[in-house]
């Protein structure tokens, strides 16, 4: 998924580069965490419905379990390359150490689209991945997860295959599981929730009640409605959100400025987060471009859709009355725009910082597994804003008495955290 000539392991290079220049690391940790500590990339061949072989290529890079064993997701997309892979697989190091859970970073990949393979292809493909690599993962080695296009079910069949092989159970292998076959409660709510957060204790930094601002969302998916959903109970009010229509090719902003109601706009959305059009008109919505959700006046932005939203060519029109960038989605802005945003002094909730509830409610699953003791809902919840919020206030702590820019901050607790490990263990 490389983007617009992005490519996205150079660009997580670079980013640890700056850091490790700001850190003065010396030549062999950062020689070291420049680059994957190991690679697998393997061919899946799945005997398909009508009786061809096909061959998949998979892969999982696991980039360095300094801190504990390797953490991230699977994605099924027909345009995964070795990059994406390798650039979300560092990008899972940094979010593990930055939340302070004792977990590496990994990412695994499958060229494949989901849309045109049955359920049987699918599951053969679950399973042929974990036959590949199911000496190389493991609960104590490197836990996979759900991603892009992957889910609970996929999840399950790669259990069964990675159990059989082993001969025991081992709940812990991997999370994203169904609640009820080993997934945690709070789990759906995590990430969304982790931004909110996040954006809390900003508020609270600048002495700003929640009930007194207002936010606009990009996306209406996982991350942004259950974002709403906490943003809304502590009293904000979402004046805009935006989402991708399928059937258009392009993107929406549904506007009210009296505030959405998010059980109303949940009603009228498909399982992709696509908002029916034409009934949001019915409900009183302005229906808008989808880049408007940029521009609206508003407190808070949360980006909480894909990457690359804020760029050199719309970072001009976000108002001057934002105080709060809280980056739910992964890679929301481009480096060009994020110097903008430092420019004009709003306080940005870093991407691997503000959504790593979701990572870490992934930990907790993992936790409970290995307990065999699944917590309450609520449990869930306290404990990850106990992390959250204690990972937030160490890098507002830092940026603060350093004078750092957010983003730098969290990377410099992450980086140096991770580094300190492979000194630690006599890596480096
Ligand atoms: P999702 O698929 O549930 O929802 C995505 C939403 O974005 C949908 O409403 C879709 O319509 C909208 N969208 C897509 N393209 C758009 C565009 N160009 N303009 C406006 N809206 C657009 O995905 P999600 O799980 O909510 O993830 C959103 C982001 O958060 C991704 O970057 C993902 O990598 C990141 N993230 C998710 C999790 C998680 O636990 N779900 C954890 C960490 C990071």
């Amino acid at each position: 998924m490389d983007l617009k000539g992005y490519n996205p392991f150079k660009m997580a290079q670079e980013q640890f580069d700056k850091v490790a220049d700001l850190l003065n690391l010396d030549q062999g940790v950062r020689e070291l965490l420049r680059n994957p500590n190991r690679e697998y990339h393997f061919n899946i061949p799945v005997k398909m419905d009508d009786g061809t072989t096909k061959v998949f290529r998979g892969f999982r890079v696991q980039h360095n379990d300094a801190r504990g064993p390797g953490k991230g997701g699977i994605r099924f997309h027909p345009q995964e390359t070795e990059d994406t892979v390798r650039a979300l697989s560092m990008w899972m190091t940094w979010k593990c150490s930055v939340v302070d859970i004792p977990l590496g970073g990994s990412k695994g990949g499958v060229i494949c689209d989901p849309h045109n393979l049955s359920k049987r292809e699918q599951e053969q493909i679950c399973r042929g991945w974990v036959r590949q690599i199911a000496h190389d993962v493991g609960p104590l080695r490197d836990v996979p997860a759900p991603d892009v296009m992957t889910n609970g079910q996929h999840m399950l069949w790669m259990l069964d295959e990675f159990e059989t092989i082993h001969g025991h159970r081992f709940p812990g292998f991997i999370t994203g599981k169904p609640v009820g076959m080993g997934g945690s409660l709070g789990r759906t709510e995590a990430t969304g929730y982790g931004v909110i957060f996040t954006v809390r204790e900003a508020l609270r930094q600048m002495n700003i009640q929640p009930e007194e601002t207002t936010a606009s969302v990009q996306g209406f998916g996982n991350v942004a409605q259950y974002a709403i959903d906490l943003y809304q109970q502590l009293g904000g009010k979402v004046i805009c959100v935006s989402c991708w229509d399928q059937g258009d090719q392009k993107s929406y902003s549904f506007r009210k400025l009296t505030g959405i109601n998010l059980n109303e706009l949940r009603s009228i959305t498909d399982h992709f987060g696509g908002i029916e059009k034409d009934k949001a008109r019915e409900l009183g919505y302005d229906v808008l471009p989808g880049e408007d959700w940029i521009g609206q006046e508003v407190d808070i932005l949360i980006p909480a859709a894909m990457e690359n939203q804020i760029r050199k060519d719309n970072v001009k029109n976000i108002s001057s009355k934002v105080k709060i960038i809280a980056e739910g989605a992964n890679g929301p802005t481009t480096p060009e725009a994020d110097e903008v945003i430092q420019r004009n002094g709003i306080f940005l909730i870093p991407d691997f910082l503000a959504n790593a509830g979701g990572v870490t409610c992934s930990y907790f699953e993992q936790v409970q597994c290995n307990m065999n003791y699944y917590w309450e809902k609520d449990e869930v919840l306290s404990k990850l804003d106990i992390k959250m919020t204690s990972a937030f206030l160490d890098v507002c702590k830092l940026a603060e008495t350093k004078k750092l820019y957010m983003r730098d901050a969290a990377y410099v607790i992450a980086i140096n955290r991770v580094a300190q490990a492979c000194k630690d263990r006599g890596w480096v």
